[in-house]
């Protein structure tokens, strides 16, 4: 068993966002952004450090989770998991959302963790964050220059390593609102219940009847950072989603993913099961079967 002890840092409690704005301006790369801190904490237990650490605890205004038929959806800063798993709306309009919070953790874990925090964390195992890249969004970053609104398409570069520049803070992501006939579903797969994924899929579908008019498809736990698959998105815009389409699907989606081996599980695995989860996250969103996670 190993024993880790935390770093030290100067924890600083800002009561607004301005001095939020203020402090990351002043500290840069040598300050860190906490928000549930489920993912800060055991970083800095481990090989990450800062020498300061800027709570959002006391920070009004950031708690926001609205939705607006023209608008969509609104998340703010500190939304927490399990704030998701409570809207209704989110819950019918953005199933895989909603999904997504079902699973993630435990009670403990979904009060206090936030989909912000989530999205900023850069996992590829990510579970919000992989429901959102289905369904689309784009984030507002602050600072003290100005704001401005990245695409979650560009957001994530790398393992860890996302577009947000060191003096900013996330303030909100807006998701589109959904148009007729879209439908959306979450699916992972773990070695225990609260575990992390060691894969997961989501897709955000716009049906006309039987055919897909558009479609996004994304997988988590199969490169270093979130995957969409634009081969398999191609496949199903303008197809019958048929039982010979969705084998088709299934058969293609290992030559678009790129697993490696880790303590969660081997690449050959990731690599044989995938193309099954794209194949019933999609039945998920079409017809509600297969929910039994
Ligand atoms: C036991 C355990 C189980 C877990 N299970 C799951 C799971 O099932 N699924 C899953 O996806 N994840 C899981 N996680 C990971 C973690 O809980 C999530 O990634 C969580 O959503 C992170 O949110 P947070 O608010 O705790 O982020 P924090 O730890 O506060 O922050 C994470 C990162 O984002 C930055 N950040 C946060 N908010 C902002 C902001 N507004 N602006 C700029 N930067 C910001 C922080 O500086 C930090 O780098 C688990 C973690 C633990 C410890």
């Amino acid at each position: 068993m190993t024993s880790r002890v935390m770093r030290d840092f100067d924890l600083l409690l800002p009561e607004s966002v301005a001095e939020v704005l203020d402090l990351l301006a002043t500290h840069k790369n040598k300050a860190a952004i906490l928000a549930g801190g489920t993912d800060l904490l055991v970083a800095l237990k481990f090989n990450y450090s800062v020498d300061n650490v800027i709570s959002l605890a006391l920070v009004p205004g950031l708690n926001g989770l609205s939705f607006d038929p023209v608008q969509g959806l609104t998340i703010g800063a500190k939304v927490t998991i399990a704030d998701i798993l409570k809207s209704k709306v989110v819950k019918e309009h953005y199933p895989a959302l909603w999904q997504a919070a079902k699973v993630f953790a435990t009670p403990q874990l979904r009060n206090t963790a936030t989909v912000l925090g989530n999205i900023l964390r850069a996992s590829p195992a990510g579970d919000c964050s992989l429901a959102l890249y289905a369904c689309g969004g784009s984030l507002t970053l602050k600072s003290k220059r100005g704001s401005r609104q990245v695409n979650l398409d560009d957001f994530w570069i790398s393992y860890g390593l996302t577009a947000r520049r060191d003096d900013e803070l996330a303030m909100a992501l807006q998701v589109p609102a959904p148009v007729r006939g879209q439908k959306s579903a979450f699916r992972r797969m773990t070695r225990t219940k609260e575990d992390l994924s060691k894969i997961n899929a989501a897709v955000s579908l716009q049906m006309e009847g039987d055919v897909c008019m558009s479609a996004r498809v994304a997988m988590g736990c199969v490169g270093p950072t979130l995957l969409r698959l634009p081969k398999i998105e191609k496949m199903m815009k303008g197809s019958a989603v048929t039982d010979g389409l969705l084998q088709k699907i299934s058969d293609q989606v290992a030559a678009e993913i790129s697993p490696i081996d880790d303590k969660r599980s081997s690449a050959e695995y990731r690599n044989k099961v995938a193309g099954v989860l794209v194949k019933r996250v999609i039945a998920l969103a079409l017809n509600g079967k297969g929910n039994d996670q």
